[in-house]
């Protein structure tokens, strides 16, 4: 059973390569993937992880 909580989860997010885990790890928009481009809307992006400290970056989703 899995429940969809961001305040939980938030704290599960781990860097896959070194470990690090927040406040290391930061939350980036992914310019590679925008979500929504419309006129007189500002351009929304997909988030993306990235580690603090060895600089490995991953997708949220
Ligand atoms: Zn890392």
């Amino acid at each position: 059973m899995v429940e969809e909580n961001t305040e939980v989860v938030d704290r599960l997010y781990k860097c896959a390569k070194c470990g690090a885990i927040p406040p290391m790890i930061h939350e980036k928009d992914d310019k590679t993937k925008p979500l929504i481009m419309g006129s007189g809307l500002s351009t929304m992006y997909a988030k993306k992880l990235v580690c603090g400290r060895c600089g490995y970056e991953w997708s949220k989703n």
